[in-house]
């Protein structure tokens, strides 16, 4: 059995052996990168290396990159806990080559750690890569002796990859593992791909071209590599179970939660726990480097995050503040491995016990009002945009916690209803307050009210923190 420790110094000491600088991860919140909301990816430290901004003493590197998918570009938030392989935040292992070797080395190597290194069956394995990238699938079939069924050769943008509008930019090859006959799906780039039984683990990344300008692509003096392994995936291989929430770590974490709320889960009651096993680790993780929840950009992500956790821990049946006291098992887990974990202990649990304190004092009513507007609604109904208004605005629920809570009954929350709601309510505030005569006076307090009052929107409108986001 291979647990996570075990797996991550695998990955690092075989690029280490073949000349890798080990890099260490780099915080959940970008270094001068306002344009991103969270590390995503463990290419994100590296960004100014590719593109020749910066420069490094070595060539090629590998990291294990803490990373967290819960806004922007890349948000998990709504697939956790509902599909076996997506967590708010995971480890991404990465081999990266600036400059330095290339596609046929990096397949090599790939291939190489896999089937040796990780003895995954060859049998079971196959990739995919960008359908015009002719020179990838001949690689694949002479590296790995593939014939042309496990080469699957996709068309569209899951398989080419960019940066951003500019920049360094290419096709991409993921290599996935066929879980067996027994699990339902089907191979990537069918109609059955969101199946379970082809697991995706690793993206090999080929930046090869420089985007210019729309449409106009040039090729790079010097292609690079950008390689990513999810850690918890590759642990799911290897103990031989199909979801991610099935291995060693958070069998850990969801029998803590279940002590703690004392009670065995099953069905809907284990989905809970998945969410709160994940969203505890992306929680905790966050505040330690640096965020706290608030009511705009990061820290109203890590406040949706925390809360839709909280939801879920009541449905367990907490009738009080618990979330604090499922963190000793997490650092358990993984304080040795990140050390910052254990330095903001007491910070990460006080925060916690803060938030859920404070949200405990609406989340009942909350709830009563919820069940209350939607009990005669049927599945393909919808909740009126005034009452989901009123449950973020009065309750402090954040929308997405309202669809949340709506999702097993099939029932969606009317958002141009709740849209409208918002909008009226910032206009009647205005109505209310223009004829005070006080013009000045006025315009600190919208500003104020708008940045910490009822309307804690700005975090969540999606567009807006899409707009900045890579
Ligand atoms: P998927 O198609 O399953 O959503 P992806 O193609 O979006 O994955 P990449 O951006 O290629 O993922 O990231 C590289 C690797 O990181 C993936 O091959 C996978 O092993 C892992 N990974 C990606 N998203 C998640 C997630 N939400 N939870 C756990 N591991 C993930
Ligand atoms: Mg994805
Ligand atoms: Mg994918
Ligand atoms: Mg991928």
């Amino acid at each position: 059995m291979s647990g996570v420790n075990e797996i991550r110094s695998t990955f690092l000491d075989y690029f280490r052996k073949e000349g890798h600088e080990v890099v260490s991860s780099s915080p959940l919140v970008p270094r001068n990168d306002p344009t991103l909301m969270f590390t995503n990816a463990g290419m994100v430290q590296f960004k100014n290396v590719f593109t020749g901004l910066e420069t490094r003493p070595y060539s090629t590197a590998t990291t294990a990159q803490k990373v967290v998918r819960a806004g922007g570009k890349h948000n998990d938030l709504d697939n956790v806990g509902y599909t076996a392989r997506h967590l708010t935040f995971f480890e991404m292992l990465g081999n990266f080559s600036f400059g330095d070797y290339f596609k046929e080395r990096a397949i090599e190597l790939a291939w190489t750690l896999v089937t040796k290194g990780f003895d995954l069956p060859k049998n079971r394995l196959l990739v995919t890569v960008y359908a015009e990238d002719e020179e990838a699938a001949l690689l694949w079939k002479k590296i790995a002796g593939f014939s042309d069924d496990r080469i699957i050769r996709i068309p569209t943008s899951d398989n080419f990859w960019q940066m951003g509008d500019t920049g360094p930019c290419g096709p991409c090859s993921e290599i996935f593992i066929d879980q067996g006959e027994h699990v339902w799906g089907g191979p990537p780039g069918s109609p059955e791909e969101d199946g379970d039984r082809f697991l995706e683990f690793w993206n090999l990344v080929f930046m090869q071209f420089e985007q210019t300008a729309p449409g106009e692509r040039s090729a790079l003096p010097r292609p690079s590599i950008d390689t990513g392994m999810g850690l918890e995936r590759m642990a799911c291989i290897l103990q031989g179970v199909q979801s991610v929430f099935e291995t060693d770590l958070f069998r850990t974490l969801i029998a803590a939660v279940q002590e703690t709320v004392g009670k065995k889960a099953d069905g809907e009651a284990m989905a809970s726990c998945r969410v709160i096993a994940d969203h505890l680790r992306s929680s905790a993780f966050l505040i330690a480097d640096g965020v706290l929840p608030s009511n705009e950009g990061r820290g109203y992500v890590l406040r949706r995050i925390m809360r839709r956790a909280m939801r879920h821990m009541q449905l367990l049946g907490a009738r009080e503040p618990l979330m604090w006291s499922l963190l000793p098992a997490l650092v358990g887990e993984m304080g040795r491995a990140y050390p910052e974990l254990v330095r903001a202990e007491a910070l990460i649990s006080e925060t916690l016990k803060l938030e859920e304190t404070r949200f405990r004092k609406t989340l009942e009513r909350g709830l009563s009002l919820l069940s209350d507007a939607t009990g005669t609604l049927k599945k393909g109904d919808m909740l009126d945009g005034e009452t989901a208004f009123k449950l973020y605005d009065t309750y402090g629920f954040p929308l997405d916690l309202t669809q949340d809570a709506l999702r097993a009954r099939e029932i969606n929350v009317d958002l141009s209803g709740f849209n409208d709601a918002m909008q009226r309510q910032k206009a009647e505030a205005r109505a209310n307050w223009s004829g005070s005569g006080d013009k000045a006076t006025e315009a600190v307090w919208f500003e104020l009210k708008e940045k910490h009052g009822a309307t804690e929107f700005l975090g969540y409108d999606t567009e807006a923190a899409e707009g900045v986001v890579q």
